[in-house]
């Protein structure tokens, strides 16, 4: 590194970035440990769009991190300023795994247990590699934290049980043993919120798993963040445990911090971001777009989600690695989440494979450059959608889910300006009213996106 000072400043701006966006002061000395000096800043999480960079059963074969290393640049720069990548833990199912069942939290693919040393997706030189050149190209790189359960334990036998129970964990890396005292039940309860199916149900109630999950300089949290230089967090299955374990964590080692709570009540979701001081997926619009969408009737976007309740904690998205429902209106569905509040993902698989990747770029360049302030519904029936973003410059959105071109009269913010369609698929550039009303329209099974020209 030729200049330390520099980049420690830019460290420092990084942080300073993501607390003015999305941390409260109390989280503001974060950084106290000095990360590898490989690890770079990258860009401000929230401003732009999340990748999810994975889907169920990637390619195995140790080669994802590298795949996923080849598009850092390009999504750079279509708009995309974060990856979320799947749990980078070695897990029960070694090379075959997707990491939902960790097993050694500090076995990246380097070390030769559960079956192969790589993990499914690489070795951890190649994921320290990915995360580097996301940094290069101002990338934030989220990690999918699984702390609810673990799999692959050895048995032993269990006190608080009074039988043999496969807890326990003294996996290669030497880091974060475990035994029975840290799963339940135990010595302290037997229980927490919730079990996910047979596996081990870890105990964050414990000063042991509290220490090595979060507080001590080698613990998970700081190992991942300075270690291997992630900036954000995804917290799997969050019903598993109390939100305050996230809050927690988030104080110890800072930045973006998203949960998965799949519920579909947006005031559940609410109430957990609160709590947990953190950002959650927005399953309660996720439910009321495939509602919208798959069900036909657009009346359902005006319903509760999260992003209506406090945009900042929500995270949206159309589809994810467990769940994939909205499959007709699916543009439509991101036409909508990239002109709305909230901070929306695209699945990797809807990028890359299946959805014209012009008009995903061209949506993420709506949502960059015109997607501001806070939203109006113009009109809604079961198959016309029009809203308006409120700040500068602002856009108009029109949705149809009809087999026909639509067109309406709406009353919009700008007062005698033209106004064209940046997603290019009308080609009316009309001059709005003195008192704002101006026709717009949108082709069948489609969308346009209106700002002054
Ligand atoms: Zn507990
Ligand atoms: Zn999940
Ligand atoms: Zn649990």
């Amino acid at each position: 590194m030729k200049n330390k000072l520099i980049w420690v400043a830019s460290i420092a701006l990084l942080w300073g970035c993501q607390k003015e966006n999305l941390e409260s002061p109390e989280n503001q000395e974060v950084q106290r440990v000095t990360p590898l000096k490989e690890v770079k800043a990258a860009g401000t999480i929230g401003s732009g769009v999340m990748m999810q960079a994975f889907y169920w059963n990637v390619p195995s074969g140790g080669n994802w991190w590298n795949t996923v290393k080849s598009k850092v640049s390009s999504w750079s720069n279509v708009g995309f300023d974060a990856i979320w990548l799947p749990p980078a833990n070695k897990a029960l199912n070694g090379a075959s795994s997707m990491g939902y069942d960790p097993y050694d939290y500090y076995d990246f693919g380097n070390f030769n247990q559960k079956g192969s040393t790589e993990t499914r997706f690489g070795s951890k030189s190649e994921l320290k590699s990915l995360i580097n050149t996301a940094h290069n190209n101002n990338l934030s790189v989220i990690a999918d934290i699984v702390i609810n359960h673990n799999s692959g334990g050895d048995s032993e036998f269990n006190i608080f049980t009074n039988s043999n129970t496969y807890t326990d964990y003294s996996g290669a890396s030497g880091l974060f043993n475990r035994t029975a005292y840290d799963f339940h039940p135990n010595d302290y309860h037997s229980n927490d919120s919730g079990i996910f199916g047979g596996f081990a149900d870890m105990c964050h109630h414990k000063a042991y798993v509290q220490d090595w999950l979060w507080k001590r300089s080698n613990s998970v949290a700081k190992y991942y963040k300075n270690e291997m230089g992630f900036d954000g967090w995804r917290f799997d299955y969050v019903k598993g445990f109390e939100p305050w374990v996230v809050k927690e964590w988030k104080k110890a080692v800072g930045g973006f911090t998203v949960g998965e709570l799949w519920d579909g009540n947006a005031a559940t979701l609410d109430w957990w971001a609160g709590a947990a001081n953190a950002s959650a997926f927005d399953f309660a619009c996720y439910y009321k777009m495939r509602d919208a969408f798959e069900g036909n009737n657009l009346n359902a976007l005006n319903g509760d989600m999260l992003w209506k309740r406090g945009a900042s904690k929500a995270v949206t998205f159309v589809a994810n690695h467990d769940t994939d429902e909205i499959i007709n209106g699916k543009l439509l569905a991101y036409a909508y989440i990239l002109t709305h509040e909230g901070y929306p993902t695209v699945f990797y698989r809807d990028y890359e494979d299946w959805l014209d990747k012009n008009k995903m770029n061209n949506l993420i360049w709506i949502h960059n450059n015109k997607a501001s302030g806070s939203t109006s519904v113009l009109h809604v029936d079961n198959d016309e959608y029009v809203a308006q973003r409120n700040g500068n410059p602002g856009l108009v959105v029109y949705i149809n889910n009809s087999n026909s071109w639509k067109e309406r009269w709406v009353p919009v913010k700008w007062r005698g300006k033209r106004i064209k369609d940046f997603t290019g698929n009308s080609n009316w550039e009309p001059v709005t009213q003195s008192n704002g009303w101006v026709k717009i329209q949108a082709p069948p099974k489609s969308y346009s996106v209106w700002s002054q020209k």
